[in-house]
């Protein structure tokens, strides 16, 4: 219906392809059929978008936040109207249906407007003095260049949502999307140009990620890096980001427990339950993945789920009747597979799903495991697909440990209308969000944050700008 986008690097307000560049195919994760070629940053090109946004820090920084909110408005205003196009190239190059896509753009959208109403609202303080001939103040000012790294799971959310924080403060941008689903990043790019937005606040470098993220993050240019995907990267890229002192925001991976308590009405949470478990084909940073039900509802959930998972149709995001999505990569192929495998050579019993679906494409079956145990691995490891485990448990001590057990700390959902034992999770419950009686999705207003392994700093809320802003105090006798 709409063409791919052209794809291009953009650096000071210059939209860069091939023109000898390396090149990395995109591809349809439903059909493997290549979408276009994607330019790689060379240093040149680096270094370009270096100097670009560094240079154009001074400018930009000096403009009013009112100016910088509203062009952010601007963009938003644009990015509605182009939704459904937006939304159709994520399909094609992300492989999440249309829906859903054009759900995580419409929604997302508002984070650019609230970002922008943000700026305004960036405060500092008066502190009492000791002697009143001497005034003193803290500001908050923009740090500088931000370097974004986001994933492909949310290509359009994760993107915007920085990029708006970062430029509502007053930094200049450089982002790395991911190169597997770039459209957005590109969609992105494009209407910021399209509203002026001044040459170099705004530049987008995509390559072999090691390397351009090595290169942004090593440079002294670099003042923060917003980064958002596995725990994994997210450490090694930590750690060098220490080492040049910048500031870091990262969100990271999960492993979401549900705890549902025998006073939960299982027919009254099961939409939502398998809605966010198969959104995006399981590939969610929140997707709830080890459901802990009470012993009494043990058998009356797995029915009721394994009845949901067999109605579900997988096939392409464009097609109508599908309801969930292919894997967006063969590596997420391959992992499901060998933690289904793994699971199965230590004991756990397959209810449905757990296989590959031939033909093209990378679709996985909706799959359920039970009699687990946490020696296998998918009660290790981030599942990231369309995978869930239930086991039954006893006591309220008894699930807490378990849902505590790993070292994500990223959102934990609970099903119980029992007000003292909500009270008593909330305290006990080691996770940056948890969600009670109802599942989610993050909201302009409210923070995503992951605690433990799932991350550090806080991404939106009334906080959104908070990565990208320090503070300066200054003491002063007239
Ligand atoms: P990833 O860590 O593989 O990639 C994220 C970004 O880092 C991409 O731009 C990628 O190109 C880049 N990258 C990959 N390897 C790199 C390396 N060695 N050095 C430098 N950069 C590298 O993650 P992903 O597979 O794209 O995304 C899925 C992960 O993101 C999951 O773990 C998911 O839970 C997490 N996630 C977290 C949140 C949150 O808000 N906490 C939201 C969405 C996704």
């Amino acid at each position: 219906m709409y063409q791919y986008p052209e794809l291009a690097l953009y650096i000071n307000g210059e939209f860069l392809s091939g023109q000898g560049r390396d090149e990395q195919s995109v591809m349809n994760p439903a059909t493997l059929q290549v979408l276009g070629q994607l330019p790689h940053a060379n240093q040149a090109d680096l270094d370009l978008a270096l100097k670009s946004a560094h240079d154009a820090f001074v400018l930009w920084c000096q403009k009013s936040a009112s100016e910088r909110a509203e062009i952010l408005h601007q963009v938003a205003d644009r990015l509605r109207q182009k939704a459904s196009e937006i939304a159709y190239h994520i399909t094609l190059d992300e492989g999440k249906i249309y829906d859903e896509a054009l759900s995580e753009v419409t929604s997302c959208v508002a984070h650019c407007n609230w970002n922008a109403e943000q700026a305004m609202r960036i405060e500092g303080r008066v502190i009492q003095s000791r002697d009143m001939d001497l005034m003193q103040l803290e500001l908050r000012e923009p740090i500088g260049v931000c370097v974004a790294i986001t994933p492909w799971n949310f290509p359009f959310n994760q993107a915007i949502r920085k990029i708006s924080a970062a430029l509502a403060a007053g930094c200049t941008v450089i982002i790395k999307g991911s190169e597997e689903a770039p459209s957005a990043v590109m969609n992105i790019a494009k209407v910021f140009h399209e509203v002026g937005l001044p040459a170099g606040v705004l530049n987008v470098v995509w390559g072999v990620p090691e390397v351009v993220s090595d290169y942004l993050i090593r440079s002294p240019i670099t003042r923060v890096l917003a980064f958002t995907g596995s725990v994994s990267v997210g450490k090694s890229l930590a750690a060098k980001a220490t080492e040049s002192m910048m500031s870091t925001v990262m969100e990271l991976g999960g492993h979401s427990p549900v705890l549902i308590f025998e006073d939960a009405d299982i027919h009254e949470l099961l939409p939502a339950l398998v809605r966010h478990k198969l959104r995006n084909a399981g590939q969610s940073c929140n997707a709830p993945t080890r459901c802990y039900v009470h012993e009494s509802k043990y058998e009356a959930l797995t029915t009721a789920l394994v009845a949901t998972f067999k109605k579900v149709v997988v096939g392409s995001g464009l097609d109508k009747e599908t309801t969930m999505g292919p894997l967006a990569n063969e590596r997420r192929l391959n992992v499901m597979q060998e933690m289904v495998d793994d699971a199965l050579s230590k004991g756990a019993k397959l209810l449905i799903g757990g296989r590959a679906i031939k033909g093209s494409g990378y679709f996985f079956e909706p799959t359920i495991l039970t009699d687990v145990n946490d020696d296998m691995r998918i009660m290790n490891e981030e599942p990231f697909g369309p995978i869930l485990t239930i086991s039954p448990f006893r006591d309220e001590h008894q699930v807490v440990m378990a849902a505590n057990r790993l070292n994500y700390g990223l959102t934990t959902y609970v099903f119980t209308h029992d007000a003292k034992r909500q009270h008593r999770l909330i305290q006990a419950l080691e996770a940056g969000m948890i969600r009670i009686n109802r599942i989610g999705s993050s909201l302009p207003e409210t923070p995503v944050v992951g605690i433990k392994d799932s991350g550090v700093g806080v991404e939106g809320g009334v906080d959104s700008l908070k990565p990208y802003l320090q503070t300066k105090f200054v003491s002063l006798e007239p």
